[in-house]
């Protein structure tokens, strides 16, 4: 194995309508394509508590936010050239692979994604590429499947079957896996976003006046590719089996009890923090280069069990971190959890298997 830092990218979404008539100041700044700035502004709240502003550097800034001469302007296109293609030269060289989007509801983790109607996100574009891809590669058997799950107050549901709580188990080698899960064989694209758009109608988070339904809940589409082909070198058939997991995490923002939730909605705000509360202690016990003896409290929720592989080992992973340019704290504490982030080293190796 060799170590392999997760990828850290961030992209700061535009102004929305309804933002653009109040006339909101902008917090982010843009230095160059690595660094981006957060300044308290001059007419907010924290313009008191924080007096300068703060630089923070990552693998790849993507600025979303207007267009200016002195940085490329990134569309869904420049997402899919700084990190859709990286995934899938990994996938198909047999390493495990995985995105994460991280960021306070509307802060464009979806529309990273997912995309809209008018424009494919990284997920449509990453499965059309995938079998561009593998039809070119001629002599090798593949084979594509895919799952497709929520996590909801720290229960799986599985969005390509009847919509039952499935259970998490570990295999002998102490891999997490879901049980009973749903796994489907796809041969094209069109199909994986057929299958998609049967899952999202089945999210089980209820609306409210707050937030859209997707905030609540975690989901985790995987693409399990395997490829055998004949290797002329030495003679033997080789066996490539990777897993590509695509992350859409639940909205960062802290929780705020207001009046007009109800219970279920206070209680489903701390069990969806408790995920994400854990994927942050999981993340800084890493970026501190633990020993071997370190217990990592990857089971203390769903999310971190089921990624286990993902952040911390085998898996060659990429975090994008999605900004808001008015929301200071918020971004803030986006900006912190993805440097936190940058600094940990996964273990990766090509999952292969070799037979004469
Ligand atoms: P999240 O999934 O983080 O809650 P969304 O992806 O739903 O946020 O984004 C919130 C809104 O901002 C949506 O209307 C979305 O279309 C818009 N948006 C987000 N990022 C961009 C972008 N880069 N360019 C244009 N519109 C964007």
């Amino acid at each position: 194995p060799h170590e392999d830092s997760i990828k850290v990218v961030v992209r700061v979404r535009p102004l929305l309508k309804r933002e653009i008539e109040r006339s909101p100041e902008c917090l982010v700044d843009i230095d160059n394509d690595q660094s981006i700035v957060l300044s308290p502004g001059v007419n907010s709240l924290q313009a008191r508590k924080y007096r300068e502003a703060q630089k923070f550097t990552f693998s790849k800034c993507l600025w979303s936010y207007d267009k200016r001469t002195s940085v490329p302007y990134a569309d869904q296109n420049t997402v899919f050239a700084e990190v859709g293609s990286e995934l899938l030269d990994n996938t198909l060289d047999g390493f495990n692979s995985c995105v994460i989007a991280y960021g306070q509801t509307g802060s464009g983790k979806t529309y990273t994604m997912m995309g809209t109607d008018d424009e494919d996100g990284l997920i449509p574009m990453v499965c059309r590429q995938l079998f561009t891809r593998l039809d070119q590669q001629v002599h090798t058997k593949v084979q594509v499947k895919i799952s497709f799950i929520e996590i909801y107050q720290e229960n799986v549901y599985d969005l390509l079957g009847n919509g039952s709580k499935l259970r998490v188990r570990e295999n002998s080698e102490r891999i997490p896996f879901i049980e009973n899960l749903n796994e489907y064989n796809v041969s094209d694209s069109r199909e994986i976003m057929k299958l998609l758009n049967e899952g999202f109608e089945k999210r089980t988070t209820a609306e409210t006046h707050l937030n859209k339904q997707s905030s609540r809940s975690h989901s985790i589409l995987t693409v399990t590719v395997v490829q055998e082909k004949f290797d002329p070198a030495t003679g033997s058939l080789v066996k490539l089996k990777s897993n590509l997991k695509l992350v859409d995490l639940a909205g960062s923002e802290k929780f705020v009890a207001s009046d007009g939730l109800d219970k279920t909605r206070q209680q489903e705000g701390s069990r969806i923090n408790k995920s994400l509360v854990t994927l942050g202690r999981v993340l800084t016990i890493l970026s501190q280069r633990p020993t071997k003896k370190t217990v990592i409290p990857y089971r203390d929720s769903i999310l971190t069990w089921l990624l286990k592989e993902n952040i911390g080992g085998n898996s060659k992973t990429i975090m994008i971190a999605c900004v808001s340019p008015t929301d200071f704290d918020e971004t803030l504490s986006t900006l912190r959890f993805a440097t936190i982030t940058s600094r940990i080293e996964n273990q990766v190796q090509v999952n292969k298997e070799s037979r004469s």
